[in-house]
């Protein structure tokens, strides 16, 4: 195609567009991509102007037209984006370095085949792929254009896919059947859609696509005919009520027969294979044309469906009936030529092609919607990899279409249950929803919406959602609804539980609990843990990731040690010595104490403090207690233990506190022990309990053991968390 006959086309609904823009493109991609050819043996560029002349056909403005041109310049020439901007502008620049991007990634559909062996490499290529691809659909949500640049461009490579190797035929047919066919659709772009669809079929299952193609010929004069003889009566039927009308016949396109086979619908059974569809001026028109058909022929009323009252949200509305005559289903859409262009179009036929964005209410509308899916999705799934898959999903999914008692009308991915319907309602009736009455007879909560269902949520005050509701649910919305539900909740428990350790620490203690929770001191230790306030921390010791011991042991005041030791006090000295420690350089600077906050016991990095008078006291590096005051740090290491004078002599022990979080099932505790004792280390005391705070069923288990050293108790840590059902295993103090 020529630049002026290209030209023409876009000024038959753009008459003010920039021709002189859209004439240096043209030359410009043209020049760039010389003396490259097509697998196909055309030049490149004609490519380039087909994938330009399907964005005309969808009547997007210029600056989309010309990066449609230019679309391939940045990844197979030598053209810079600085280039593009430079000669074109940052808004053609921006669009055409847009669709660079998407198509340097390629999501992974092929690979993924049922026999392949996954490695740990693939899986780790797919993690990332999976993120660019999420990163790049988001991207492109900020700019609409991006993506119908890349739907057209992949139409056309669709359409001459012919001369690529059969091995990346079926890639590129699966990519687009999985991931562009159903943005396309949740779009509207109805027009590209069912091309992609049909060509993607063909590729992947030749076969199949043939056989269904014999079939819909093998009859085909046949319901022509017969198809011409009702478009005839229904013409005439019109014509009485002076209704100006375009009637004709219409096909389904191969793919949508295919997925009506796989549901279990024999070919000769699918009712609109033969389908008419009715063109008229407004709405009013759409309406006294049914009630005309439904005058002259019986009709099945439970298929009656006013799209036009309750549009769909890619934005179609028309109205569906299907009238029997002569013992044969008619399916018969009518619509007005407005509604018509949204059908094929979608979005783009709410485009201004003068501002290249949506325009009217119900383009932005779509396009809301898009955006909504991918945040939805974005924020409900922790991995990258889940995203593609559950994007795939949402874009892929048919819709039902379900009623309040009201009349007032719901659309639902296909599946969805009664929560999802409850939750799509509000927030608080999804949270209390304990059933439904369905059609007037009660329904569980997991029960499955089908199209026409009429649904009244039962809610209770107290209920409470439940976790196993999130299996249940098929909207991201919901599923996040829920998970922010128990989200706070454990929050809620945790502060609660935690207040109630640090209390109880305190009743032991002997210390006055107002006091010290009034403390500033209290708000400090939580500043050095790095948590916000105190909330945060009683958060985390309700949750088992701080001990309320440690907490108060910060918390009380320090009692001066009695100036002279008794006599009992040596004694007891020498004959344990206790672990060793010196100063890095050897320097004598008195006392070294060994502190009981952090309990640092041989083989831990340790770091000297030197106190106001007493001598250096011995922290694991780390512990809050110095973090004050770095200038008196100084460095410690621990001394090298002289060997044993007599052989058989006990080695020295030190008390450690762990915490070993696991699944509450019988015989744990047992395992734990058993697992402990393998490492000939001896537990001085232990309290098992059920956790309270987790749901998913977790016991914690405190432990005082008696072990030699860091290393030692690596290895029992490292050995506790083996066990199956062990989720984590810490050192408190
Ligand atoms: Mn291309």
């Amino acid at each position: 195609m020529s630049v002026k006959s290209l030209i023409n086309q876009i000024q038959v609904y753009n008459p003010d567009s920039e021709t002189e823009l859209l004439e240096r493109c043209y030359r410009f991609a043209q020049q760039a991509h010389k003396g490259q050819k097509r697998k196909s043996g055309e030049p490149y560029f004609s490519h380039c102007v087909k994938t330009a002349e399907i964005l005309a056909e969808l009547r997007l403005d210029t600056h989309t037209i010309c990066a449609g041109l230019m679309h391939d310049v940045l990844e197979d020439t030598g053209i810079t984006r600085q280039e593009l901007q430079v000669r074109f502008g940052a808004n053609i620049a921006n669009l055409v370095e847009g669709v660079t991007k998407i198509g340097q990634y390629r999501p992974n559909v092929a690979s993924a085949t049922a026999t392949a062996v996954i490695t740990v490499e693939d899986r780790i290529h797919r993690k990332t792929q999976a993120e660019t691809y999420r990163k790049l659909l988001l991207a492109t949500a900020e700019d609409m254009r991006v993506i119908l640049i890349k739907l057209a461009d992949r139409l056309h490579n669709m359409e001459t896919l012919n001369f690529l190797t059969s091995e990346k035929c079926q890639r590129i047919a699966k990519e687009t059947l999985e991931i562009y066919a159903p943005i396309a659709h949740r779009l509207g772009i109805w027009r590209i859609m069912s091309r992609l669809e049909d060509l993607a079929f063909k590729h992947m299952h030749p076969g199949e696509y043939r056989k269904i193609a014999e079939l819909l010929n093998q009859k085909l004069a046949e319901r022509e005919a017969y198809c011409d003889k009702v478009v005839k009566q229904i013409r005439q039927v019109l014509e009485k009520r002076g209704i100006y009308a375009d009637v004709h016949g219409r096909t389904k396109h191969i793919y949508s027969i295919h997925q009506k086979i796989q549901k279990g619908t024999p070919f000769n059974e699918i009712r609109d294979l033969i389908g008419l569809r009715i063109l008229v001026k407004n709405e009013a028109d759409c309406y006294i044309a049914l009630g005309a058909l439904h005058q002259r022929w019986n009709y099945h009323p439970d298929r009656l469906r006013d799209w036009i009252g309750n549009p769909k949200k890619n934005g179609y509305q028309s109205l569906h009936t299907t009238i029997l005559d002569e013992g044969k289903t008619v399916e018969v859409q009518i619509r007005t030529y407005q509604m018509h262009k949204v059908a094929e179009d979608g979005i783009a036929a709410h485009w201004s092609y003068k501002e290249g964005v949506p325009t009217s209410a119900q383009g932005r509308s779509i396009f809301a919607n898009y955006k909504q899916i991918l945040e939805d999705i974005q924020e409900t799934q922790d991995s990258p990899h889940q995203f593609v898959e559950s994007m795939k999903l949402e874009f892929f999914q048919d819709e039902v279409y379900v009623f309040s008692p009201k009349g007032d009308l719901f659309t639902l991915p296909a599946g969805a249950t009664v929560i999802d319907f409850a939750y799509k309602i509000h927030t608080d009736i999804g949270h209390t929803c304990v059933g439904a009455e369905v059609n007037g007879s009660i329904a569980p909560i997991r029960r499955v919406l089908e199209n026409g269902d009429q649904v009244n949520i039962r809610t209770q005050p107290n209920a409470k959602p439940s976790r196993s509701w999130l299996s249940h649910v098929k909207t991201a919305a919901a599923r996040n609804k829920i998970r922010h539900w128990y989200r706070e909740k454990d929050r809620a428990d945790a502060l609660e539980l935690g207040k109630k350790f640090i209390a109880a620490e305190l009743r032991v203690s002997y210390l006055n609990a107002r006091d010290c929770l009034n403390s500033p001191k209290l708000l400090d230790i939580a500043k050095q843990l790095n948590l916000k306030n105190l909330e945060e921390l009683f958060i985390r010791i309700g949750n088992g990731y701080e001990s309320a011991t440690h907490v108060v042991n910060l918390l009380k005041p320090e009692v001066p040690e009695p100036e002279t030791k008794t006599a009992a006090d040596v004694e007891t000295k020498r004959k344990s010595p206790g672990p060793a420690v010196q100063l890095e350089n050897d320097i004598d600077l008195g006392m070294m104490r060994i502190m009981k906050c952090c309990n640092p016991i041989p083989g831990d990095q340790v770091v000297g403090y030197l106190t106001r008078g007493r001598g250096v006291s011995v922290h694991r590096s780390g512990c809050i207690r110095i973090l004050d005051e770095p200038e008196r740090l100084l460095a410690v290491k621990w001394t090298e233990k002289p060997p044993s004078v007599n052989g058989d002599q006990q080695p020295d022990v030190y008390p450690v506190k762990i915490l070993v979080e696991c699944s509450d099932r019988p015989g744990m505790l047992g395992e734990i022990t058993t697992a402990i004792a393998q490492y000939k280390v001896n537990i001085r005391c232990g309290s098992f309990q059920p956790s309270t705070v987790h749901l998913d069923a977790t016991a914690s288990d405190n432990l005082t053991i008696d072990v030699t050293g860091a290393e030692q108790l690596d290895s029992v840590m490292q050995g506790i968390l083996q066990l199956k059902g062990v989720q984590r295993v810490t050192r408190i103090s």
